[in-house]
């Protein structure tokens, strides 16, 4: 038995390869980073699939495989095609980041396996963490008894506040057929998955009306909530955006915050797209009122930079998250600590996570916030000044003038079916694939859309994209009967 436990032993560390055999890949991996980083600037923002991906399909062997053959797998078979998510031609749906040093943090997590779930685990994981929520929260206005958790992301941020908004408001299995929830159609439709997985799919949903901004009509909002009341029901939750992926449009929150207050309501802002924009001077001018909200999401993947994998949920009062999340379990008995002294796994669904803080907590530090800043209000007027180019170009018809970062547009050909037009842009410039932008509905009518958030994205991106439109409508529009 001794012998053939040494020998597993032997085995199994090849799990643990030596400093120098660590010394080689690590400088493999580093080499392919910064090589990725030196071409991205040339690369196109957008490939389409051509199927190189059938190397992932080679089965996995018991022999071990060599870093650098692995790495052109990763190249050739995952990071050539589809959204280049890290170039500054992304002006896509919602882009996201990437910055460098939020890559360290994840590599010293990674390779500490720091658990930041518990405060008794890992004292100093929790308190950054915890530093991370504190900033967040000063940052949108709630009072210093709320609270908050890192998440993976908005979709899951929005689930948790859900929950926490359901439970806060004692919403049972009987109540949910007469309670009703309020939000506009330019909701982002996690908030639909999340209130199913939250059981609340058979609330009455009120969509409510929106102004020709897109914002959330507040007058309409209350006539609903009232006959809702007259009839008997039981109004609860409102939902709304700072920031729509739409149109980037931010809902009247303040106006809607006295209405939710008058009538007992809770009141979620998805912010998830928007809220960091709190960060530079244009975004405070549009964001008023978060800080009279239940519930805010916010995510760090989108308004700070980082790499995908970082949401938040903040709560006004921490007690109510940490009651919808509490949990009591026999075998945790020596982590429990202060009641008052909150770990993410008493206000979360997760036990066992990922250590987020240090992934967001270093890029803060090392940079310093006033580049964050900076890049924020850079984002804001590279959309306005996209949005007054178009504007004073003729053929050209603009959504309303943005809140924040984002522009729908469409252009209006002499004649002809002006959505198939605009769709020949949108295909074209994805051949073109230098830069990426994606197109929706609104009001059923076929729109392109800007979305301005990458940090990689500055005004070189946006005039190349205004140049490429311009070429595309004389080239197209010869076709549809302009000049
Ligand atoms: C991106 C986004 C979400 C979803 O967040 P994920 O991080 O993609 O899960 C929700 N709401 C808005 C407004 C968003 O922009």
């Amino acid at each position: 038995m001794l012998n053939r436990i040494k020998e597993l032993e032997n085995r199994a560390n090849g799990l643990e390869p030596s400093a120098a055999v660590r010394e080689i890949i690590t400088h493999q991996a580093r080499d392919f980073a910064e090589s990725f980083l030196e071409k991205l600037p040339e690369i196109n923002t957008f490939e389409p699939n051509t199927g190189q991906s059938e190397f992932l399909d080679e089965p996995f062997s018991e022999d071990a495989g060599e870093l650098p053959r692995l790495l052109e797998t990763l190249e050739t078979a995952v990071l050539k095609e589809g959204i280049q998510p890290a170039s500054g031609g992304h002006m896509g749906y919602i882009p996201g980041g990437g910055i460098y040093p939020a890559a360290l943090g994840d590599f010293l997590a990674d390779v500490t396996n720091c658990y930041s779930g518990v405060s008794f685990a890992s004292p100093g994981g929790v308190r950054m963490e915890q530093l991370l929520v504190k900033w967040m929260t000063g940052l949108v206005g709630f009072p210093a008894n709320s609270g908050g958790d890192l998440t993976s992301g908005g979709s899951v941020a929005n689930l948790t506040a859900i929950v926490t908004a359901r439970e806060t408001k004692n919403i049972r299995a009987r109540d949910v057929d007469n309670s009703c929830i309020y939000m506009t159609a330019d909701a982002h439709h996690c908030l639909d998955k999340s209130i199913r997985a939250a059981g609340l799919a058979d609330c009455k949903k009120r969509l409510v009306p929106m102004d020709e901004h897109f914002r959330m009509d507040a007058v309409a909002l209350e006539q609903l909530v009232i006959e809702d009341k007259t009839s008997g029901l039981r109004p609860w939750l409102i939902i709304t955006s700072a920031g729509t992926t739409d149109t980037g449009a931010v809902d009247p929150v303040a106006t809607i915050a006295d209405l939710a207050r008058q009538h007992d309501l809770w009141l979620h802002v998805d912010a998830a797209y928007g809220g960091f924009f709190l960060l530079c001077e244009e975004g405070r001018q549009v964001l008023k009122g978060l800080d009279k909200a239940h519930s805010i999401v916010l995510d760090p993947h989108k308004g700070m930079f980082l790499p995908y994998g970082s949401g938040a949920v903040l709560v006004r009062d921490i007690e109510w998250l940490a009651q919808a999340h509490g949990y009591q379990a026999d075998y945790m008995q020596d982590a429990k600590i202060a009641a008052e002294d909150y770990s993410p796994a008493d206000l979360s669904l997760e036990l066992t996570r990922p250590f987020r803080g240090l992934r967001f907590w270093l890029p803060l530090k090392l940079f310093g916030l006033a580049p964050f800043r900076a890049a924020l209000s850079e984002k804001i007027l590279l959309a306005r000044y996209f949005y007054e180019q178009l504007d004073s170009t003729p053929g050209w018809e603009l959504g309303p003038y943005p809140d924040l970062s984002v522009v729908a547009f469409r252009f209006v050909p002499g004649q002809g079916d002006a959505d198939a037009f605009n769709k020949q842009i949108v295909e074209a410039v994805q051949a073109d694939g230098k830069v990426f932008i994606s197109s929706t509905l609104i009001d059923g009518v076929f729109y392109l859309r800007l979305a301005v958030l990458h940090f990689r994205t500055h005004l070189a991106q946006v005039d190349y994209l205004l140049h490429l439109l311009k070429g595309l409508t004389n080239e197209l529009g010869t076709q549809y009967g302009e000049q």
